[in-house]
């Protein structure tokens, strides 16, 4: 009884179900956090070391990122016991029989995560008729190739520039992990003026003072190269990325790379956080107290989930890219102005934020 509600609070959450078939050896958990909003929506996750903790962490997240981005949508997440790398045909199967045992939870919309995608989404819907993150044939928005999350992050920076002394029109971008976030949020900060002056990812890192050619970079990429072997700039440490000068600095790989001890190396006017928790606590208090002004993650990378919603709703591309550019732009500017205003860190207000959002949402509700 103890561990079914170690989690609770104010906010949720709502439903923690367990799921169990040995038939198809089908072990999952699903937590619906809090659907005040709406019906919530997540991603299903696929490991061999998922937890129900892990769960409900990553379903709080998700109510707070929807809250925060204005959507009518509250926050869950499933996870599901296994290797993602098994037989695809066993994967397939696995899904099904997750989608089928979820069917009657009708606040839960299923989204693609680590170890799933487009396709299996496309089982989830054929199996309840509730997914996101669909392939193109059946009405979905591919985020990943629109770069719907990189969109969102330079909207975000447009914002910063009337809240920090940056200026994206001929300012130095830094990006750690050139993958689909990090590649869209090159490409639209470049039509700002921008250049691309240090990248990485998984193979090694490089810089260019002078800014790398993006379009080449993203070629190289798709032609199955990789940053260390691209034929411009310099090769530099993986971790001496951190200290290349710049005026924005882009996570947008790994949890957890800015650190207490990295932080005072970086040379930058604002971090865009574009991979989720990409720095600690304690970093992003050492980076406010060198006044480098910090877009928290669930605020500057919505963009996913917000093309994920307009999907959802039945809109098309246009539509998508026209509500994050307006849901981003009103949400920057809403915790950029308290943070001037208080002088709290940008975290803390943005999750006072998406608190007030959720607990006034949660008073329109009927209560039983
Ligand atoms: P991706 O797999 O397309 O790209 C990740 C990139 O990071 C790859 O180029 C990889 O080589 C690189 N990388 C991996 N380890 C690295 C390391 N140690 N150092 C430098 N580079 C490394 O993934 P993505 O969809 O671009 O997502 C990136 C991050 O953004 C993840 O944390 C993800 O959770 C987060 N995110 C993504 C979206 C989205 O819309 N895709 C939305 C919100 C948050």
């Amino acid at each position: 009884m103890e561990e079914t509600f170690l989690y609770a609070d104010d906010l949720g959450p709502e439903k923690v179900i367990e799921i169990y078939d040995p038939s198809v050896s089908l072990k999952a958990i699903l937590v619906v956090d809090n659907v005040a909003a709406g019906p919530s929506i997540g991603g299903l996750r696929m490991a061999t070391d998922v937890s129900k903790e892990e769960c409900f962490r990553l379903a709080r997240a998700m109510t707070l990122k929807n809250a925060m981005a204005g959507l009518p949508h509250g926050g869950g997440k499933s996870v599901l016991f296994g290797d993602p790398t098994m037989p695809a045909e066993d994967k397939e199967r696995l899904v099904r029989a997750f989608a089928y045992a979820v069917k009657d939870v009708h606040d839960y919309i299923t989204g693609p995560d680590m170890g799933t995608n487009e396709a299996l989404m496309a089982c989830v819907k054929d199996m309840n008729g509730r997914a996101v993150g669909l392939p193109r044939e059946i009405g979905g928005i591919p985020l990943d190739e629109i770069g719907a999350t990189g969109f969102g992050l330079s909207v975000a920076l447009q914002v910063a520039q009337r809240y920090s002394d940056l200026y994206l029109d001929g300012g130095a971008v830094v990006v750690q992990g050139f993958g689909s976030v990090g590649q869209h949020a090159a490409r639209y900060l470049a039509e700002q003026g921008a250049r691309l002056v240090g990248v990485s990812d998984s193979q090694g890192a490089r810089a260019a003072a002078d800014g790398f050619d993006i379009d080449a970079l993203m070629a190289h990429k798709q032609a199955g190269g990789s940053v260390a072997d691209f034929n411009a700039g310099t090769s530099i440490a993986p971790e001496d990325l951190i200290a290349v000068e710049c005026d924005v600095w882009i996570p947008a790989a790994r949890p957890d790379v800015i650190t207490q001890a990295n932080a005072p190396r970086m040379h930058t006017r604002v971090v865009a956080q574009g991979a989720n928790i990409p720095a600690s606590a304690a970093a992003e208090k050492i980076l406010a107290e060198r006044g480098i002004l910090v877009i928290p993650d669930f605020v500057a990378n919505a963009g996913g989930v917000i093309c994920a919603a307009v999907e959802y709703h039945q809109g098309n591309e246009t539509l998508a890219m026209a509500t994050i550019e307006e849901k981003i732009h009103s949400n920057v500017a809403a915790v950029l102005a308290r943070v001037a205003d208080t002088g709290a860190l940008p975290r803390t207000v943005a999750l006072e934020i998406a608190r007030e959002r959720v607990r006034r949402a949660m008073e329109f509700r009927h209560t039983h």
